[in-house]
């Protein structure tokens, strides 16, 4: 089951003329926890579109031994690969076990989806527990708290089987704890899973992310741990819209301050 890895082999994606992803290459394995951070415009969400199928690219896409790039959406998502938009698309008048069923019989014929069932499909039941939505399952989606409309939508793409997750800012607008929780959550899911985040939040990059890649202008700027791609002076300079200075640009010296002060004083 393992062994299904990402492989983006200078990718471009074209508007009108304007180059949105510039020859990217990304390499992502199972196991990993990879974030994508950038600017805004820096081209993230136009890669992972591409990825599914959702925009016209040249280049390759490879997932496991599958060639991905020109193959239509629906194709791409019955290969195992599953998104989440920046806004939630949950279907908010059904409840959360209506919703993970629906996802789960997404393959299966109608007549199964018509019929009453009893029990709770064992993806559905695992699904329940690994989002922490189990006690809310009789909920209409809609009267959710909005970082739990985020984790039912990874949860339907649990019971899908998806092995490639791609994330676009699942935390956007969640509270601390909302976000601390959903930190928790990508690390269980990512153990044997390709799990790629979008996210603008460098709190949650520092606490979470395996490893990040950085993209400015459509093109990968920087790649590594977080601490190497937090050490890398033209992130500095690009992603944190500083430049260049002889001192450390990280916000490091707050205890220095006080005694130069003293000094002074
Ligand atoms: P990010 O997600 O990093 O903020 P996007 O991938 O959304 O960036 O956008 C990258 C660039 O491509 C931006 O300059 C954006 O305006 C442009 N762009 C995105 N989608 C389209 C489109 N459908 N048509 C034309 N330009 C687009
Ligand atoms: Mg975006």
């Amino acid at each position: 089951m393992g062994g299904d890895r990402l492989t983006v082999r200078d990718l471009r994606v074209t508007f009108d003329g304007f180059t949105a992803v510039d020859g990217v290459d990304l390499d992502i394995h199972p196991g990993d926890l990879r974030f994508l951070i950038g600017p805004n415009g820096a081209g993230k969400t136009t890669l992972v579109d591409a990825v599914t199928g959702l925009v016209k690219a040249t280049g390759s896409v490879r997932f496991g031994d599958q060639d991905l790039l020109g193959r239509p959406v629906h194709k791409i998502a019955r290969m195992g690969i599953g998104r989440t938009f920046q806004t939630a698309t949950v279907f908010e008048e059904l409840t959360v076990l209506q919703n993970l069923d629906i996802a789960c019989g997404a393959g299966r014929g109608p007549w199964t989806m018509l019929r009453r069932r009893k029990h709770v499909p064992e993806p559905v039941a695992n699904a329940l527990e690994t989002t922490g939505l189990a006690h809310l399952h009789d909920r209409p989606a809609g009267t959710l708290a909005h970082g739990q409309k985020q984790w039912l939508e990874i949860g339907m793409l649990l019971v899908q089987d998806v092995r490639l997750l791609l994330l676009d800012e699942p935390v956007a607008g969640m509270s601390h704890d909302e976000r601390e929780a959903t930190g928790a959550l990508l690390q269980r899911i990512s153990t044997d899973r390709t799990v790629v985040v979008i996210e603008h939040d460098m709190d949650f990059m520092r606490s979470f992310a395996r490893s990040v890649s950085v993209l400015h202008a459509g093109k990968v700027l920087s790649e590594g741990t977080v601490a190497e791609v937090q050490a890398d002076t033209k992130v500095q300079e690009v992603y944190l819209g500083r430049t260049a200075e002889p001192e450390p640009a990280m916000p490091e010296p707050a205890a220095a301050m006080p005694v130069a002060v003293t000094e002074e004083a």
